[in-house]
């Protein structure tokens, strides 16, 4: 196992897989667990633990201005959109019939996979959005396909998570409320790194994670307003609005409240020095390794990408070698796309941008955070010329055709 030493002179730029926690939410933890209690206690030390998330709610909803009573807390990311997903359609579906998820094919897994498993179990139909080569849905297409009826619902991510496009979230939850349909919108990878007033938005349902923002693992919310019909994804206690049942984690609620509050305050300022250091990285990068390829959107406005992420395909190179290469020079990135069965598949957001299957397998994702300097992309750039030789020389990757 690595030795502290060596883990601390690592250079880690992979912030989009998960942050470290900053230390408001590391002291808001500990102290919450030096108290015992369940929330739902009705005796003295339960109250305590209560007030606790009854702040730390008040704090996420003043954060994000939305009211307290639209923070649904939940266990991360995931699960935040499995009850979106799921919880939107059953309620739809139930009330009027529709049974069409429009969703756009850039999607996170965590979105993608409840919508397959709704489709081969439960009767519904996807239609697909399909983006452009900077991985844009097309506002005028999310509008032809509400206009063919039967939708349950619409959702479409904030922020990619693999090349860092933004999606014109306001619009499109505008235009699925003009249609009388629930917009569901996926921020996990935009909070912190992109305003976000969600009232001036005004979609349905939000998802946010804690660990991409500084706060522990195992905790997020979906934030929906009580008039948003959702059905229970899981039930029992009851716990949140009946919509979401299982003892509140006071502790890491706690944390998660001073990680967004944290996020939220410094994301200008954040995304200026991030967005700074990213064009370096990028610069950096091409002049060490002329033909590498910047994806996503080349913009470098908020409106348009997020500001610390920068991802990059090395021609004639296999992505997770090139990965391995960097971790043994102590650089901490991603391919960012999941392996299926431990087999690297080309990236599902890349192919759907239009890029050919080995390019895609050729890809690198570095995403900077607030802990990241100027001498990380130095490091990043004397190590890749090697690692990018090394990859070659082992020859371009193999794509499996299924
Ligand atoms: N959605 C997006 C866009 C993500 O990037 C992630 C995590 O990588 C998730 C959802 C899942 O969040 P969690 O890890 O909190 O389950």
């Amino acid at each position: 196992m690595a030795s502290m030493a060596a883990m601390a002179s690592r250079v880690y730029v992979d912030y989009a897989a998960t942050t470290p926690m900053i230390p408001a939410a590391r002291e808001a933890w500990l102290e919450a667990t030096r108290h015992v209690g369940n929330p739902s206690s009705l005796h003295t030390s339960g109250r305590h633990a209560r007030r606790l998330v009854e702040e730390s709610r008040e704090r996420i909803a003043a954060a994000l201005r939305v009211r307290p009573s639209a923070v649904i807390f939940t266990a991360g990311g995931t699960e935040s959109d499995n009850l979106a997903i799921k919880g939107l359609y059953w309620s739809r579906r139930r009330v009027t019939g529709a049974n069409r998820i429009l969703l756009s094919t850039v999607e996170h897994h965590a979105v993608l996979d409840p919508v397959q498993w709704l489709v081969e179990d439960q009767e519904a139909q996807v239609g697909w959005l399909a983006v452009d080569a900077l991985g844009r849905v097309d506002v005028d297409e999310v509008e032809r396909a509400l206009s063919e009826g039967d939708v349950a619902l619409c959702t479409v991510m904030w922020a990619n998570n693999e090349v860092g496009t933004v999606q014109p979230v306001a619009r499109l939850a505008e235009i699925c409320r003009a249609a009388g349909v629930p917009f569901h919108t996926d921020a996990v990878q935009a909070l912190g790194h992109l305003p976000m007033d969600l009232t001036a938005v005004g979609a349905d349902a939000v998802t946010i994670s804690s660990h991409k923002v500084g706060g522990p693992f195992g905790a997020g919310a979906l934030i929906a307003k009580p008039t948003t019909a959702l059905t229970p994804v899981a039930h029992g206690g009851g716990q949140e609005r009946e919509v979401r049942s299982g003892t509140l984690d006071a502790p890491a609620v706690s944390a998660f409240a001073a990680a967004v509050e944290h996020a939220v305050a410094e994301q200008a300022e954040r995304a200026r020095q991030l967005a700074s250091l990213r064009s370096e990285l990028v610069e950096a990068i091409t002049s060490v390794v002329p033909d590498a390829i910047l994806n996503g959107d080349p913009g470098v406005g908020e409106e348009v990408r997020l500001p610390g992420n920068v991802h990059m395909s090395f021609p004639g190179c296999e992505g997770d070698l090139l990965l391995m290469l960097l971790d043994a020079a102590g650089v901490d990135c991603s391919t960012g796309s999941a392996c299926t069965a431990g087999i690297p598949e080309p990236s599902h957001v890349l192919l759907a941008m239009g890029v050919d299957p080995k390019t895609a397998r050729s890809s690198l994702r570095f995403s900077l955070g607030e802990s990241s300097t100027s001498d990380d992309v130095k490091t990043i750039s004397a190590a890749l010329p090697s690692a990018v030789e090394r990859a070659k020389r082992a020859g371009s990757p193999v794509v499996r055709t299924l």
